[in-house]
């Protein structure tokens, strides 16, 4: 953006909230499409400590006509009471990424649903058409990939995760909508070796393997990775955590969250402007050009 856009009012304002957001990568992501586009978006981090403050801030920037924002952890669930609509996907997840302003009022989806869809699409060259998944953790994360994944018409979804009530919350409702197709197991189990090693294709939406838990595996201990298997880690940093490592070893077809984050601000980006960004030429691009970044940082 050139400074004159900003004093002729001619750029578009869009952010993020959340906190903290100071390490995010959204900006460039969003600012480089904008760069692309031309369309003159540009797209601010807003960090909210207070979680009371969420309200007023929310106020503020449908005062100032923000185009749309994204919202990250920890208030993808808190943002609902504060929006007035919310699509159906978003709500039966319970979880809202991304929020655009429409006649002036606030309307929440998840982009993580489809962002993921055509991420694991791009850097698999696989769908999930009757395959057996296994998708490790069960928090904000999980429940849109179960989601997504149950759409895409997966064979069966196991939910493995620590706390086993919370995996059994993503069966219910998956299975609600979609029919028998998910089943929840305790992290703990003796069960989930076998489980997760029979499958085709194991999702990790833990946090292990992520800055602060390197060189920690989500699997638990007796999994067998085997050729042929493919391993889709939601984490992005580093780019190759210790169960991709685990994973390419064993020969299985290995990717790396940076395109989930890539495809679904690149839904959202579309959300706000109308424009069609997903071309694999931009979309790719954008990803090789963060990768070469989360590379050198
Ligand atoms: P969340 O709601 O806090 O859920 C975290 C899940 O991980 C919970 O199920 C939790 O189990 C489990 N977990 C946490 N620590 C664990 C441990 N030490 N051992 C075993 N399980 C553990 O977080 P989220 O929003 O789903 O995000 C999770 C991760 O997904 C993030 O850290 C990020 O790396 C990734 N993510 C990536 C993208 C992307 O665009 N690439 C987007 C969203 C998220 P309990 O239920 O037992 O607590």
């Amino acid at each position: 953006m050139k400074l004159e856009d900003f004093v002729k009012g001619k750029a578009n304002l869009a952010g993020l909230i959340g906190n903290p957001v100071s390490h995010t990568f959204s900006p460039y992501i969003f600012n480089t499409l904008s760069k692309i586009f031309g369309c003159g978006l540009v797209y601010l981090p807003f960090g909210i400590d207070d979680p009371k403050r969420l309200g007023i801030v929310v106020k503020a920037l449908k005062e100032l006509s923000i185009v749309g924002f994204n919202v990250t952890i920890p208030y993808k669930q808190q943002i609902i009471g504060y929006i007035d609509g919310i699509d159906e996907e978003a709500e039966s997840i319970g979880a809202v990424n991304t929020v655009t302003l429409i006649d002036g009022r606030f309307y929440g989806t998840n982009t993580d649903i489809t962002g993921f869809i055509k991420a694991f699409h791009k850097q698999t060259g696989c769908g999930f058409g009757g395959k057996t998944v296994a998708v490790l953790g069960a928090g904000g994360a999980s429940r849109a990939i179960v989601q997504a994944i149950a759409g895409e018409g997966a064979g069966k979804i196991n939910i493995i995760n620590r706390t086993y009530d919370k995996a059994c919350e993503i069966e219910k409702q998956v299975n609600q909508r979609y029919g028998d197709i998910a089943e929840a197991f305790g992290l703990s189990s003796g069960i989930a070796p076998e489980i997760i090693s029979s499958g085709d294709i194991i999702v990790n939406t833990t946090p292990l393997g992520m800055h602060g838990f390197e060189d920690i595996s989500p699997l638990p201990d007796g999994v067998s990775l085997r050729k042929g298997m493919i391993v889709y880690d939601t984490v992005y940093r580093p780019l190759k955590t210790a169960l991709l490592n685990d994973a390419e070893s064993a020969g299985c077809i290995t990717a790396g969250g940076v395109g989930m984050l890539v495809y679904q601000a690149v839904a959202a980006f579309e959300l706000w402007t109308g424009i069609k960004a997903a071309s694999d030429d931009i979309a790719g691009g954008i990803m090789e050009a963060l990768i070469n970044e989360l590379g050198r940082s």
